[in-house]
């Protein structure tokens, strides 16, 4: 989602800002734009849609040596040139990019409108340029980081924002208030960005901004200080490198390489972490005691999208194994409906970057009420990563593209490790245990298998793409695995796909069925085959078309259903990671022949920074 990148140093910035914008470009985004102070002059060039179209806009020559770029991810107002950031006072004077929702906007607006100030799009973000010209008339002895303070004071909502000075014009002001805000730092020469990989070709030093934090940056140093002008001492840290260049490499795309990633991300997810001894997982990182973990009562997820999926197949792992009650549930919902906190059971939230608002949100809002709180995710040193009280660090990797792949199977994965050091905890035998790290350690390979499939899917993509909507289908936990499936559909080929426990077509959407509308049928073996099967009969008897999928040798599957997807069998309690794979690559072919775009599925951005 919206991207941030700011530049203050010797070169020339237009090119290291457009260069770090398209490191950006796989967060999703809808517009662009860059602004450099050029002779004592303010130069603003935007464009709608990607960013070719504002690279076909720039003159072949801009000077200037500071600038600030941004991708844009609509929140108030269309994504239009006009709308795109960055934004400017009605001096031309201030320059400012901005991510996040200014929710007081329109009232402050009201008012400076009154006072004169003439506004030139309908976003949120324009709002803090003229605040913050307006602060600079009223306090005309002020200095300008003192001015800027007093803006941000008056505003409510989120931001991550850069503020630029035509007449400071060696010095960058970076501000953070939910959403994230990194500086690098490089020889005589500083950054800012919203994400490391913006800054992958420059620096792999930088620092992070935490909420209520300003930092005034010019080319030899910064300075951190809060909005209440407090100073802060900041560490810098060491971006992990394999963080940074990640390469398409041979393939047309990053989705499809990721999905083949599977085998060696889940193997790094579990590098470390099996033991054969105690028939247990290591995970260090938790920061509880097995008397701790003893005494928890009750596990509760949250996460948003698939991290919420791969959190209620979590849950069910935790479930079964550790026979603790849990459940999963969407972050944002969780936060505002005033949960019951209770101490004695275990958080877990769930993101890959680190950085999802509505899961950061939640987490805060537990830790508030003084519970414990885990983290799964991907991005060592993330927001979340930085406020949980331990975790699992996902190892999956980088990735871009925006329906997610190999971070969900490893998250998948971390919530295996940890069903079984819980389980150990409590009463799984070591017997039951050995079956699971025994499991656990051949699940690449497997993995692998099932990758094989790959041409056959693609042929069922071929006979189904044209299809106008699907149902996924599939019981207790086959039912997050059909969730995952269509929310893979409809994220990059746009085919509308809904998801179902498969006891619950018949109170419903079976209205639904005919020749039109395939059902793609999730059918583990293990003791519900015989009832989901009576499933598939009558959606048969109905005549809609069924493709199954399933790691059963079973007769009857293979004579009723239209087409059958086969994964490897494994333990019960890793089917939802195998068996997610054929219907990843299901999603991924329709999508091709649709020819969509694959890593940037329209209106969807990669880490949702907004609320
Ligand atoms: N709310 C702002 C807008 O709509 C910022 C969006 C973003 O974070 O990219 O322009």
């Amino acid at each position: 989602m919206c991207g941030i990148i700011a530049y203050t140093g010797n070169q020339n910035a237009a090119p290291i800002l457009t260069a770090s914008l398209r490191q950006l470009e796989y967060r999703g985004y809808d517009s662009s734009g860059i602004a450099l102070v050029s002779r004592g002059k303010l130069k603003t060039y935007r464009a709608a849609g990607k960013l070719a179209q504002l690279e076909n806009r720039l003159p072949n020559k801009i000077s200037g040596k500071i600038g600030i770029g941004h991708t844009r991810w609509a929140t108030h107002g269309e994504p239009n040139d006009q709308n795109a950031h960055p934004h400017t006072d009605t001096q031309g004077r201030i320059s400012i990019i901005h991510n996040g929702i200014i929710e007081n906007a329109t009232e402050l607006k009201r008012k400076l409108e009154a006072q004169g100030c003439v506004y030139t799009s309908e976003t949120d973000s324009e709002t803090i340029a003229h605040l913050i010209s307006h602060s600079i008339i009223s306090n005309p002895k002020m200095a300008f980081l003192d001015v800027v303070r007093l803006a941000l004071k008056q505003l409510q909502g989120t931001y991550g924002l850069v503020v630029m000075n035509a007449d400071a014009p060696e010095t960058l002001i970076a501000a953070r208030s939910g959403s994230p805000v990194i500086i690098g730092i490089g020889k005589d020469e500083m950054f800012v960005a919203s994400d490391s990989a913006a800054l992958s070709r420059y620096t792999r030093e930088v620092v992070h901004l935490d909420d209520g934090e300003i930092a005034s940056i010019n080319a030899k140093g910064f300075e951190v200080t809060t909005l209440d002008a407090i100073s802060m001492s900041k560490q810098s840290v060491m971006v992990d490198s394999s963080q940074l260049n990640y390469e398409l490499g041979n393939y047309d795309n990053y989705m499809f390489k990721e999905i083949h990633e599977q085998p060696e991300s889940i193997r790094r997810t579990l590098s470390g972490r099996l033991d054969h001894r105690f028939n247990t997982a290591h995970l260090g990182g938790l920061n509880m005691s097995p008397r701790d973990l003893m005494n928890v009562r009750r596990v509760c997820i949250l996460g948003c999208g698939s991290a919420y999926y791969a959190g209620i197949s979590g849950a069910d792992m935790i479930e079964t194994l550790a026979r603790l009650p849990s459940k999963a549930e969407p972050a944002a919902e969780f936060r505002y409906r005033n949960p019951v906190i209770e101490p004695d059971t275990l958080y877990i939230v769930v993101s890959q970057s680190g950085e999802t608002f509505d899961t950061l949100a939640a987490l805060r809002e537990i830790k508030r009420k003084g519970s414990h709180v885990l983290g799964v995710n991907n991005v060592v040193g993330s927001t979340i990563a930085r406020e949980v009280d331990g975790g699992i660090y996902m190892h999956a990797g980088t990735e871009v593209s925006v329906a997610s792949t190999k971070a969900y199977t490893s998250m998948l994965t971390c919530f295996a490790l940890l069903a079984l050091h819980l389980g150990r905890v409590r009463d799984l035998s070591p017997q039951q245990g050995e079956q699971l790290v025994n499991a656990l350690e051949a699940l690449p390979e497997k993995i692998k298998v099932a990758l094989e499939q790959n041409q056959q899917i693609k042929q069922l993509a071929k006979k189904y793409h044209h299809i106008n909507s699907a149902f996924f289908i599939g019981r207790t936990n086959a039912y997050p695995i059909a969730l995952e499936g269509a929310q893979k559909l409809k994220e990059i080929s746009y085919i509308h796909a809904e998801a179902y426990p498969a006891s619950e077509l018949k109170h419903g959407p079976l209205a639904l069925i005919s020749p039109q509308t395939p059902t793609i049928i999730i059918l583990p073996d293990n003791d519900l085959l015989g009832k989901s099967i009576s499933s598939l009969q009558e959606i048969r008897a109905r005549k809609g078309p069924v493709i199954a999928l399933t790691n059963a040798q079973n007769e009857d599957i293979h004579s009723l259903a239209d087409d059958v997807m086969y994964t490897p069998n494994t333990h019960p309690i890793l089917h939802p990671i195998i068996m997610g794979i054929p219907l990843q690559l299901f999603a991924y072919h329709c999508a091709i022949a649709m020819d969509r775009d694959i890593d940037q599925p329209r209106n969807l951005a990669k880490s949702v920074t907004v609320e």
